[in-house]
């Protein structure tokens, strides 16, 4: 479990399962036991990786503008997943703009610019050090005047000892009142990610993750904790870095890789 990086807590639990539900458990000669055991295993991972679930596509007609914030460390892919979900809604109709609220990296504003020239979608930006809340308010807005169905709004990395970024998505949650708040994780980050995605939590409420990268050799035990931890269920799943490499979540697909 730990070299699939599943965090040290979670593996303990899940190791603890596996004992109380297989140990002593008499079985059918007829039956292979590596089958057995594995087969009790994926039962016990899938139970632990219980949350309730979210459509995305479903959930984004509920309102109009409806707003999408996504969250998370520096380089997860939060830009390149705001691509993905924006060509995944303009694929089924729906229009989209999009908020350049990541005013603090340098070059965020441009990578998001290519990707709205690309995708032919609407784009929202004020200058670097500009006030990101003020980015995404001036979008909702926008979308408002022009009848435009999503909103999806970048955001700054955020490193949890930094408070100032931390207060900033604080009053981009009060003011703007995101209806999801993605937090974009790394399918091989460990146990540092769990802290982090439980203060953003803590400081905005999450409502669920993209897990990214998937497609590098990560077997993606960071699904499995973040599920057992936070109790929020993964979207979507980044697997490359195309538009289209942005698949939904399943848990089979996580525990096959594992198990
Ligand atoms: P941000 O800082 O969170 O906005 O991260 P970016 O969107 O800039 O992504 C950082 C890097 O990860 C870029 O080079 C992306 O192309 C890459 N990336 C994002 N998602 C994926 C993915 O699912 N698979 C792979 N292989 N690369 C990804």
């Amino acid at each position: 479990m730990l070299e699939a990086d599943v965090e040290q807590e979670t593996a303990e639990k899940i190791v603890k399962e596996i004992r109380k539900e297989i140990v002593g458990k008499k079985i059918e000669k007829r039956l292979d036991i590596n089958q057995f055991v594995k087969q009790e295993i994926k039962k016990i991972l899938a139970e632990i990786m219980k949350t309730n679930e979210i459509n995305f596509l479903k959930e984004t007609g509920k309102k109009k503008p409806f707003i999408v914030l996504l969250l998370g460390p520096n380089g997860a892919g939060k830009t390149t997943s705001i691509a993905k979900l924006c060509h995944l809604l303009q694929k089924h109709k729906k229009s989209v703009i999009l908020s350049a609220s990541d005013t603090f990296r340098a070059a965020s504003i441009e990578q998001l610019e290519k990707h709205s020239k690309a995708l032919g979608t609407r784009m929202v930006k004020h200058n670097y050090g500009a006030d990101p809340t003020a980015v995404a308010f001036d979008a909702v807005e926008a979308a408002k005047a022009n009848n435009i169905d999503v909103v999806l709004i970048d955001s700054a990395g955020r490193q949890d000892t930094n408070k100032n970024l931390l207060n900033e998505l604080k009053k981009m949650e009060r003011v703007i009142k995101p209806d999801l708040k993605i937090f974009v994780a790394e399918a091989f980050a460990g146990n540092a990610l769990i802290e982090q995605a439980t203060q953003f939590n803590q400081a905005v409420g999450l409502d669920g993750f993209i897990l990214t990268k998937i497609d590098t050799d990560a077997k993606g035990g960071t699904a499995i904790s973040l599920l057992y931890k936070l109790k929020k269920p993964i979207l979507f799943v980044g697997t490359g870095q195309k538009y289209e490499d942005l698949i939904e979540f399943h848990s089979s697909f996580i525990i096959d890789r594992i198990v």
